[in-house]
C-alpha cells in the first residue's frame, strides 16, 4: 500500500517522524511519504527509522494563496533537501505563521476568549510549524472547546471572523519552485470544499503550466463525484493520480493507509523526479 500524504509533531501531526515510520511499517505500507506543513524537519529523523520493505518519500505540504485568496496544499516531493531557494520558501512561509497567530488572537481576545501566544507554545511540540490546529489545542486545554474537529467547524474555520490568512506562494510559484527543487508537484485535495472556496476545473491549466505533475484524487475529504471530475480532469491533462490518507495521528479520523495511490501511478511520479530520493534500507 502506497500513502503519499502524512504529517508529524514537525507540523500538526501527533507522532513523531519515527512513531510515524513505525506504524507504517505496522501498517504493512511499501511507500510512505512524509509530508508536514512546510517544513523538512522530519526527514532525518523519519529516514533514520526506516527499515524492513519500506519506501520513505521525502516531501512537504505548502501552503499556497491564489492571486483570488483561495487556499492551495501542494505536495512537494522528493525535491533536494539542499536546494536554498526551496529551503528559503519554507522559511518565509513559516516565519509568516508567527505574526498571523498574533492576529488571530487578538481577535479571538477581543472576542472573549482569554488566550495568549504562551498558552498556544505551551501545547505545541518544539520545532512545529505554526498552526491552527495548535492554537485549537490551546482552546481546548482552556476548555473553551472540547476538540480540533469542533475549533474547524467553527471558531477557526476559514470563513470564521477570526480567520487571517498568512504569507504564502501562489501555487504556480510553489510548483515551479518544487520542480526546480528537482521533485514534483501533486496538488492536495483540490476539491476539498468543507475548508473554504476552491479551485475550479479551469485553473487546472495554469498549475500545469507551472509543472504540475499530479492530482491527489482518493482522498477523505472528496465525495465520489469530486473523484469523478478530479480523474477526469487528471486523464484530460495527463497528470498522476494519487490517493492518500493525509494522516495527523490522533490530530484528525484520517486512518494510515485510508486511501492510497495505484502503484503504476506511483512509478510514473516517481520517474518524473530528476534523481531518486525514496530511502530505503
Ligand atoms: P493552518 O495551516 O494553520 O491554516 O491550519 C490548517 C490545518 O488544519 C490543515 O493542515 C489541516 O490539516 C488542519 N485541519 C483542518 N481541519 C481540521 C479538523 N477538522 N481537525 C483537525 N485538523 C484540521
Ligand atoms: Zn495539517
Ligand atoms: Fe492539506
Ligand atoms: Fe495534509
Amino acid at each position: 500500500m502506497i500513502d503519499l500524504h502524512a504529517h508529524t509533531t514537525c507540523s500538526d501531526g501527533t507522532e513523531t517522524p519515527r512513531q510515524l515510520v513505525n506504524n507504517a511499517i505496522i501498517h504493512g505500507l511499501s511507500v510512505l511519504a512524509i509530508t508536514d506543513h512546510d517544513s523538512i524537519a522530519g526527514w532525518q529523523e523519519a529516514s533514520s527509522a526506516v527499515r524492513g520493505n519500506l519506501s520513505l518519500v521525502p516531501g512537504a505540504e505548502i501552503s499556497c494563496l491564489t492571486l483570488d485568496g483561495i487556499s492551495v496544499h501542494m505536495l512537494g516531493l522528493l525535491f533536494d533537501a539542499s536546494n536554498a531557494q526551496m529551503l528559503r520558501m519554507l522559511d518565509e512561509t513559516r516565519d509568516s505563521r508567527i505574526p498571523r497567530m498574533v492576529k488571530m488572537v487578538e481577535l479571538l481576545n477581543a472576542g472573549g476568549y482569554d488566550i495568549t501566544m504562551e498558552d498556544i507554545e505551551s501545547v505545541m511540540p518544539t520545532g512545529a510549524t505554526l498552526g491552527r490546529p495548535h492554537l485549537a489545542d490551546a482552546l481546548v486545554a482552556k476548555k473553551f472547546i472540547s476538540s480540533r474537529d469542533e475549533a474547524f467547524k467553527g471558531l477557526l474555520n476559514n470563513d470564521s471572523e477570526y480567520y487571517v490568512s498568512h504569507m504564502a506562494p501562489t501555487p504556480e510559484v510553489a510548483i515551479a519552485q518544487i520542480r526546480s527543487a528537482g521533485g514534483v508537484a501533486v496538488i492536495a485535495h483540490p476539491f476539498a470544499s468543507h475548508r473554504g472556496e476552491t479551485l475550479d476545473t479551469s485553473n487546472f491549466d495554469s498549475l500545469v503550466a507551472a509543472g504540475l505533475n499530479g492530482i491527489e484524487v482518493d482522498h477523505r475529504d472528496h465525495s465520489t463525484s469530486e473523484r469523478a471530475a478530479l480523474r477526469a480532469i487528471a486523464k484530460d491533462l495527463d497528470l498522476v493520480i494519487t490517493g492518500s490518507s493525509d494522516y495527523h495521528g490522533t490530530g484528525k479520523l484520517n486512518l494510515l493507509g485510508e486511501n492510497s495511490t495505484d502503484p503504476g501511478e506511483w512509478t510514473r511520479l516517481e520517474s518524473l523526479a530528476n534523481a531518486r530520493r525514496v530511502v530505503k534500507l
